[in-house]
């Protein structure tokens, strides 16, 4: 059974698959610049959700958008003096590329909200009819929130107390309202500030809405109502309240059945801002020398609702439980007794489930990782792993790596460097000849370069140090 936490009824909630497939959205990013490792947490996360999903056999159909038009994509492509869509191309394909690099598996559909633009004014001109939009005196169109009186439901603000709010707040986006909470569905086109950006509609020349977007391949892509919306907890006030008016008022249904939301990443216990100095893209990261695999590890390794604290303290520890896992994976393969009991996989499997099960609960699922890595090294230690076994243990690790896809399995995930290889070698073809010097020779080079030779009853190795 798999239950995750919902912040709308704020309980867990057991998944049930109410169609052929399970319908989920997710908010994607905004392409106007590299994504940061605090999106990237959020990403990964709906990752471990998604393959957790399909672990527990749940047939998926997911969706993420690429919000490709809004302020900050076109201020962005005016200053670079590039027309918007050269100027979202460059960072959609650096997005994809940043997927890749962190293992997250592609979802069925990423649209790009300017191919949605006819659906998002067909969802508007139904929301004036209904009498949930109007057309203030700018031209803009706005969504009467007085109209929709179960607004705040899933941030758990009232509206009055929204409203108070909002008074004080000054926005592109306050032109002529009805009302200060009300918000914008169509923009109407200002050439100072939107360039050469616009589309014809019939309420003028103009462009949607960030909020109207979301709600308008949302209900197009997966229906009416869809099963999972997830996004980082940001968004859930106010861009999901407004996804959630805008669609329950356009389609008269229930739009969402399970909102999950994931907590902020700080760095260094502070909030991640360039100015002070802690702001890092995943380019960041690999410029410094690490692996994809490490920052997933590093942020697939908290609770989705826990604030996550990154430290390059926690990228090191990262890199060694992955080294742990490789050195693991490599005396796995060496295992070769004529007798031993069985490996505990089932048991390992029942843990690692129940943790999942229970809203993602990551930490008790690595736990009960390293406690099955534990005994199996105890079984190799005493030399009662047969490689019938080991293999299992393998396949197993193969089965526990579709949901986290980080586990280095494959031997050149040991990543010895080619000289060092070069050096084993003819360090081991010196010894056969006898030539001691030269293989001391190259047994130092070996140790310099940070490895060591670890001679066992099935070989001889070069392990890292
Ligand atoms: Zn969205």
């Amino acid at each position: 059974m798999l239950k995750l936490y919902n912040t709308e009824t704020r309980a867990k909630q057991e998944v049930k698959l109410q169609d052929d497939l399970l319908k989920m959205y997710t908010c994607g990013p905004t392409v106007y610049n590299y994504a940061h490792i605090g999106n990237f947490r959020t990403y990964v996360f709906e990752d471990l959700l998604r393959r957790t999903l399909k672990y527990f056999g749940f047939p998926l159909k997911q969706v993420m958008n690429l919000t490709d038009v809004e302020d900050k994509t076109i201020q962005g492509a005016i200053a670079a003096g590039e027309k918007l869509e050269d100027y979202t191309r460059t960072y959609k394909d650096a997005f994809f590329e940043d997927l890749k690099t962190l293992h997250i598996e592609p979802v069925e559909i990423y649209p790009p909200a300017t191919d949605y633009i006819a659906e998002m004014i067909t969802m508007i001109e139904t929301l004036i009819e209904k009498g949930f939009a109007y057309q203030g005196k700018d031209g803009g169109v706005y969504y009467r929130l007085k109209s929709f009186p179960s607004y705040g439901r899933l941030s758990h603000l009232k509206l009055d107390e929204l409203q108070e709010g909002a008074s004080e707040r000054v926005s592109d986006d306050e032109y002529d309202k009805e009302s200060a909470t009300d918000f914008v569905l169509w923009k109407s086109y200002d050439p100072k500030r939107d360039g050469d950006v616009f589309w014809e509609s019939p309420f003028g020349k103009g462009r949607p809405g960030w909020h109207v977007e979301c709600s308008a391949m949302a209900t197009k892509l997966l229906g009416p109502t869809i099963d999972i919306h997830v996004g980082g907890v940001d968004n859930i006030f106010p861009h999901h309240e407004n996804e959630i008016a805008q669609s329950e008022g356009c389609t008269g249904k229930h739009f969402v059945r399970h909102w999950l939301h994931a907590e902020h990443l700080i760095v260094d216990g502070k909030k991640m801002s360039k100015s002070l100095g802690n702001f890092y893209t995943l380019r960041d990261l690999l410029d410094k020398g690490y692996t994809g695999a490490e920052v997933r590890y590093l942020l697939l390794a908290t609770h989705y609702r826990t604030q996550l604290n990154f430290t390059f303290d926690g990228l090191e520890a990262a890199r060694q439980t992955l080294a742990r896992i490789a050195d693991f994976v490599h005396r796995l393969r060496s295992a070769s007794a004529p007798s031993g009991p069985a490996a505990p996989i089932d048991e390992a499997r029942t843990a690692f489930k129940a943790a999942l099960g229970d809203d993602l609960n990551i930490s008790v699922a690595l736990a009960a990782l390293f406690d099955f890595m534990k005994k199996i090294n105890t079984l190799i230690d005493k030399g009662q792993l047969t490689s019938a076994e080991a293999t299992a243990t393998l396949d197993f690790l193969k089965e526990l790596n579709t949901v986290l896809a980080v586990l280095p399995l494959e031997e050149k995930a040991l990543e010895i460097p080619a000289e060092v290889t070069a050096a084993f070698e003819k360090r081991q073809a010196a010894r056969a000849a006898k030539d001691w010097e030269e293989a001391d020779k190259q047994r130092d080079y070996i140790q310099a370069q940070g490895y060591l030779i670890e001679d066992s009853p099935t070989g001889t190795r070069v392990k890292k140090q």
